[in-house]
């Protein structure tokens, strides 16, 4: 079996980091992941830059990517604003979100749910005319901070309602995390029932711990894309000192530990996360880079390293 995995540090990571990185720190960091063998990667927001000021520099950061055979380079889009700006700056791909919850998608993107599905199907459209490849997440669709529960339905006819304007796959999204196996596995196996033949990709946030659980859950329900962010960095913004989205390194050997194939190196992505802690001046939450990989790496017994 073969798990494709979505990098999303350089955008939903950064994010929500306090510090901002410079330019050139962000393209040698999207850079280190690309050397990993991470092919899909989300590397900006076109959002406000007044509301998202660390991602204020996105189009400085595409000029700055060098163009890589394969490579698919993500921008957020939440309008068709975002989609001309993600366009010009020359992205491979876009990723618009919805918000299952009303309250939240009003909060987030200032307009209805109903009017970002109408949003969406003019981005897909207009996205596939000119070769960019358009993705869909839809968020909260396990729990919202502000409603709680999210009706499976709510969701499962959103993602209907997506799936029409030809997406790459559907994504759904654990943004609070808040999600558990047993959800996660209904969730996405409904909405394999009434898509069959529709890829599907899962997001979750480490929130309450339960990620990597919801990632296995995930994969035994036919998804077959996980986004992930190198260290776990990215935080939940209404959980202040929580942990970030699921680790890239911690997925990888999960996966590579259960025999999945992914073809992206752990040792790069170890040697990456530890890199990137020293650019944001603080220890990232995954915990792979703290044990280390086995049964290659060294091994730490009673508090002593032993080579
Ligand atoms: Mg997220």
């Amino acid at each position: 079996m073969r798990i494709e995995l979505v990098e999303v540090g350089p955008r939903d990571g950064l994010q929500s980091e306090s510090v901002v990185l410079p330019t050139a720190t962000k393209i040698a960091l999207i850079e280190r992941l690309i050397q990993a063998g991470l092919r899909r990667i989300e590397v900006a927001s076109f959002v406000n830059p007044k509301r998202v000021p660390q991602m204020a520099d996105a189009e400085a950061v595409l000029a700055g990517l060098p163009k890589h055979e394969g490579v698919s380079y993500i921008g957020l889009v939440l309008n068709m604003k975002g989609l001309e700006r993600a366009r010009a700056a020359g992205c491979d791909a876009i990723g618009m979100a919805i918000v299952a919850s009303e309250t939240f998608n009003r909060r987030n993107q200032g307009v209805s749910t109903e009017e970002s599905i109408a949003a969406w199907r003019e981005i897909a459209n207009l996205a596939r005319s000119v070769g960019i490849a358009p993705n869909i997440t839809i968020s909260t669709a396990f729990g919202c901070p502000f409603e709680g529960e999210i009706a499976p339905d709510r969701v499962l006819d959103i993602a209907l309602r997506c799936a029409e304007s030809d997406p790459v796959e559907i994504a759904l999204a654990d943004t609070i995390g808040v999600a558990v196996p047993t959800q996660v596995e209904d969730l996405f196996g409904r909405l394999r029932e009434r898509l069959p033949a529709m890829p599907l990709r899962g997001h979750f946030h480490n929130t309450r711990n339960t990620a990597l659980a919801n990632v296995h859950a995930a994969i035994a329900a036919g998804v077959r894309a996980i986004d992930s962010s190198v260290g776990g960095i990215g935080g939940c913004p209404f959980a202040p000192a929580a942990t970030g989205n699921v680790p890239t390194e911690d997925v990888l050997y999960m996966l590579n530990r259960m025999g999945i194939e992914t073809g992206v190196s752990i040792d790069q992505m170890i040697d990456t996360a530890r890199w990137l802690e020293q650019q944001i001046g603080k220890t990232v939450p995954g915990m792979l880079i703290k044990a280390g990989n086995f049964p290659n790496g060294p091994r730490a017994i009673c508090g002593h390293v032993q080579a």
